[in-house]
């Protein structure tokens, strides 16, 4: 699957974030229903509980710096 500019921008954020946290980690789950081992998991914003439909602080001021 190619990834779009968006979707880079996701990524790319999230790498960089000391707060995320996945939506289902963050309700107790863990990795196993994610089917990817966590070193295998790449970290997207719009899998983070603070994304919050893109409104997320950290987000928004790292896309406008
Ligand atoms: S949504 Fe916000 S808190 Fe979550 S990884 Fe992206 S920038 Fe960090």
């Amino acid at each position: 699957m190619e990834l779009t500019c968006y979707d880079k921008i996701l990524i790319d954020v999230a790498e960089g974030c000391q707060a995320f946290e996945h939506i289902i980690t963050a309700m107790g789950y863990g990795y196993s229903l994610l089917n990817v081992s966590s070193e295998d998991f790449v970290r997207r914003c719009n899998d983070c509980v603070n994304w919050q439909e893109g409104d997320c602080e950290i987000f928004q001021s790292e896309i406008h710096s």
